[in-house]
């Protein structure tokens, strides 16, 4: 397995993606609301990527119809976009996109409540996104894999959520899904050591129950097996020279 490590002027097209890709999100997050179909949300993420110049990674990926997977309460990621699908009050909402400059992937995710949603379902999207930032305090140059891997299933497992196991974060640079494999839990592996100049994607998906998955005869929408909603959130990072990883898909 060869992890690539980016160049300085490789970095900077990485930063450029990656803070499109934090706009996007952001207007994306403005746009939800109830009554909006799912392809609507699609069409608006499409045109605000292509607007500044990207390509949206996610279309036409291993066939995906869509530029941004829409997922909504017990499907985990993957929902294709779709004109009869309507967004309601008090559904969440997980939006996952990545834009394309100058050869240059980025990819993020952000879970939302819809209009008021029950504390249950903030506390899953809030403690969601604390794995991450959980995972992240270890992705420091000279520690492993595993370290990331670990924190975010310690971080979890006290909530009593289920971690899908059947999907992974993963390296990222000049395509969308690079070595290395980032599991949310540990590996009974170290894993590779990190170098700085190394891009990866983290991205916990936390289920409220069980972690188990169902993949759907669509080919792509992945569900909870209990019902249960789920909460995705990644980030594109890069690990630096000094301690510190930075977060590449936030403003
Ligand atoms: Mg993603
Ligand atoms: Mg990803």
């Amino acid at each position: 397995m060869s992890v690539s490590v980016k160049s300085a002027k490789e970095i900077e097209l990485m930063r450029t993606s990656c803070k499109i890709l934090a706009e996007v999100h952001e207007e994306l997050g403005k746009a939800l609301r109830p009554g909006m179909s799912t392809l609507d949300v699609d069409i608006l993420a499409e045109r605000l990527i292509r607007e500044h110049d990207c390509i949206p990674n996610f279309l036409h990926y291993n066939g995906f119809p869509g530029s941004v997977c829409v997922s909504i309460n017990d499907e985990v990621v993957h929902g294709i976009p779709k004109k009869s699908r309507i967004i309601k009050e008090g559904d969440i909402v997980s939006l996952d996109c990545g834009c394309i400059y100058k050869g240059y992937h980025s990819d993020a995710a952000r879970t939302y409540g819809v209009g008021e949603i029950s504390p249950e379902l903030e506390k899953l999207i809030e403690e969601t996104k604390n794995s991450f930032y959980a995972g992240i305090k270890k992705a420091v140059a000279g520690n492993h894999l595993n370290d990331i891997c670990t924190a975010i299933e310690d971080y979890i497992t006290p909530f009593g959520y289920g971690i899908v196991r059947e999907l992974t974060g993963h390296g990222i640079g000049t395509c969308l899904h690079e070595d290395p494999a980032i599991p949310n839990f540990a590996m009974n592996k170290k894993g590779i050591r990190l170098v700085p100049g190394m891009t990866l994607a983290i991205e916990p998906m936390i289920n409220l129950g069980r972690g188990d998955v169902i993949f759907h005869d669509d080919g792509w929408t992945c569900t909870t097996e209990d019902g249960l909603p789920s909460a995705h959130y990644e980030n594109t990072i890069l690990i630096t020279e000094d301690g510190e990883p930075e977060i590449l898909t936030i403003l």
